[in-house]
């Protein structure tokens, strides 16, 4: 290019043609306590300004459950990614896009179907918490701003780039599906001429009612954004999806059979539906006898959710004729901590680490204290909360059930089952490993977990830079 045609572009042509040498990316990690908290990246990248999720943390209250968005200052958000609905990752979100009201946000077409309906309860339930914790902050949003930013979100589909120009630079963005829950999204963001990757949450293996992921293979990524939930589990040798469902069938049926009641705590989106589906399934081939099926709350809400995605977008399979071939029925109102709750059946129910006053505690304070019952767990469980705790007390020793004031023995059967909606470490590392990409970044794991993630990632043959970002610090990924 002679020096007069430079002189006849124009700025926006130079721009792009001077992309290719402009800074890589930069990421600062909002969650304020690392681990697995409230899930929050803000990407500088070019002249783009972007921020990945807005969750809320699950095992804090008030602002210091929020990312620190005061980190952003008055730098312009272009956009917003949203991965997928979970509290962790959603929770934050009407906080978020009051302060940057041009920002454009988005999602997947079922997360765009499900994430008001999540805002709406997670409203709800810290409208309680500012009475019974007394937390006056709460709620950090209304109804109405809820209402008033639903119109802000665009989904995308999965496989279908967008392309974006804005402040004279060319950035496409593509969503890939990424398993683990209803609308969860993986996205690649091509800018100039560097390729990065964000897993988000993802699971690998196809669930009952979801597939799983379908990431691009046999990619070559500049960089790497990962998730490492299970980081510090190792899948015992044998155990796969298929065997942990089919033993969790059986412990189930043996329960029913022997006159006993089985407690399964779910979360309120994707576990509840996969397990009420398995549950429905076994029932009608003969591998469960015929008992009543209790559940309740939110998840309910999200099954007939679960309804309209599957008609309208054949991305998931559930459909409601599952709770009606069940005949759900919803627990007696009136639980007493020690009495059995009625006709002994299944209880699927919320919160799937049994936190503190939900379904899935005061039932489990029914049931805990008689050889007849089991409960069953099959999703991650913090160590701090009531679930966490309880699998971490053996068989006869006491457990105290504190909100209520009360505590027996652990009698029932007790197990753990591996179900969880998150990969196998093994599987998101050699997803990493075949992109060969320059940089990985470490997110949404405890210490422990992505200390594995970086002893592995280190010792590869291919040479990579592993960050795992303090809160608040800001990676330059060239
Ligand atoms: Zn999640
Ligand atoms: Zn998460």
């Amino acid at each position: 290019m002679s020096l007069n045609e430079l002189f006849t572009l124009t700025a926006r042509q130079l721009c792009l043609c001077i992309l290719p040498f402009a800074q890589g990316m930069k990421i600062t990690d909002l969650n304020r306590d690392g681990g697995i908290g409230s899930n929050s990246l803000l990407v500088e990248l070019g002249g783009y300004t972007f921020v990945v999720d807005a969750g809320l943390h699950p095992k804090l209250t008030g602002n210091a459950a929020v990312p620190n968005f005061d980190f952003i200052g008055d730098r312009e958000i272009d956009f917003v990614i949203v991965t997928h609905c979970h509290l962790d990752h959603i929770g934050s979100l009407p906080v978020l896009l009051k302060q940057h009201p041009k920002a454009r946000v988005f999602m997947s077409l079922p997360s765009q179907m499900l994430v008001e309906r999540m805002l709406h309860n997670s409203c709800n339930v810290m409208k309680r918490q500012k009475e019974e914790k007394r937390i006056p902050e709460y709620p950090l949003f209304t109804h109405d701003d809820i209402d008033g930013i639903s119109g802000r979100f665009e989904p995308l589909k999965y496989k279908d780039p967008l392309r974006l120009e804005l402040h004279g630079e060319m950035l496409t963005i593509t969503l890939y599906q990424a398993g683990h829950v209803a609308g969860a999204g993986g996205f690649q963001i091509e800018h100039g001429s560097k390729t990065y990757f964000f897993t988000g949450d993802v699971l690998f293996d196809d669930q009952r009612v979801l597939n799983g992921a379908r990431f691009p293979k046999a990619k070559k990524f500049d960089a790497m954004v990962i998730e490492t939930t299970r980081g510090e589990t190792e899948r015992p040798e044998g155990k796969t999806r298929e065997s942990e469902v089919k033993r969790l069938l059986k412990q189930v049926g043996q329960t029913i059979r022997e006159g006993g009641s089985v407690l399964i705590p779910v979360f309120a989106l994707g576990r509840m539906q996969e397990l009420l589906s398995l549950l429905n399934d076994a029932r009608k081939d003969g591998r469960l006898p015929r008992c009543p099926v209790y559940g309740a709350g939110l998840g309910l809400d999200i099954a007939d959710y679960f309804d309209q995605i599957t008609k309208r977008t054949q991305l998931i399979n559930y459909t409601r004729r599952v709770t009606k071939e069940l005949r759900l029925k919803r627990p007696p109102r009136k639980l007493t901590p020690g009495k059995e709750p009625g006709e002994p059946g299944v209880f699927v129910l919320s919160s799937g680490m049994l936190v503190e006053r939900t379904p899935s505690y005061m039932v489990a304070s029914t049931l805990l204290a008689s050889t007849k019952n089991a409960i069953c767990f099959v999703g991650y469980c913090d160590p701090d909360t009531p679930g966490g705790k309880l699998l971490e007390t053996r068989p006869g020793q006491t457990y105290l059930f504190d909100v209520l004031d009360y505590q027996c023995p652990v009698l029932a059967k007790v197990d753990r089952f591996e179900l969880s909606g998150h990969a196998d470490r093994d599987e998101i590392l050699n997803f990493a490993l075949a992109a060969e990409p320059k940089s990985i970044v470490l997110t949404h794991g405890d210490p422990g977990a992505r200390e594995w993630f970086a002893q592995q990632l280190e010792a590869a043959d291919h040479p990579v830079r592993v960050i795992d970002p303090e809160p608040l610090e800001t990676i330059e990924i060239l």
